[in-house]
């Protein structure tokens, strides 16, 4: 194994070697690396992933993820699945739902969602909340905690992500990496939290 670890620059797509000592007494915390091309920040988490050399957040061209990562909150590595937990509303009782690895819809339920397989059925009389709202794809890391990743499905009234650094809008096939603790607000009134 390399004494230096290659960390692909997100600005300008050059690498930079950094010391794997040095990186590895910061395991498991969000640094930021200076590119020694462009001298730009990149954030990245210290873990199995990124000593591998695999890019921990890597911008595909069509198929962009968008990773906010709040200072002040610590990233949470689970080694099992978080639950998606509805929080309780003016239209909406406390629900929680198990998530599981893969693509999962998230939605009202309703009585025409019966052949939908992989839907969270939220009980709701929240109607600002679209029968297939958005989506939440699990994925295992290499170093065995998951990967949660949200995307909006259209949705009539939009799909709101939270975390500490404030509150956005998803775009229009715009993925977002949710963490443990991250809040997701689904049309106006209903929010939905990742939490163990
Ligand atoms: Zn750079």
């Amino acid at each position: 194994m390399s004494n230096q670890v290659v960390i692909k620059c997100k600005h300008c797509s050059k690498n930079s070697e950094y010391s794997r000592v040095k990186l590895a007494m910061m395991w498991g915390s969000t640094v930021d690396v200076t590119c020694k091309t462009c001298k730009k920040a990149n954030r990245v988490t210290v873990n199995a992933d990124l000593m591998s050399g695999k890019i921990p957040v890597e911008d595909k061209g069509t198929d962009p993820i968008t990773e906010f990562l709040g200072k002040d909150k610590p990233n949470i590595q689970s080694y099992q699945i978080a639950k998606l937990h509805v929080l309780a509303s003016e239209n909406t009782s406390a629900q929680s739902f198990e998530l599981k690895e893969g693509e999962q819809i998230v939605g009202r339920q309703s009585a025409d969602d019966i052949g939908i397989v992989n839907k969270i059925r939220i009980i709701t009389n929240d109607t600002k909340m679209s029968r297939s709202h958005c989506q939440i794809t699990v994925t295992k890391k290499a170093d065995n905690s998951y990967r949660y990743v949200l995307s909006d499905l259209e949705s009539a009234n939009g799909t709101h992500f939270q975390n500490a650094l404030g509150s956005k809008k998803l775009e229009l096939n715009e993925k977002v990496v949710i963490q443990v603790g991250d809040i997701v607000g689904l049309g106006y009134r209903t929010q939905i939290k990742l939490d163990i």
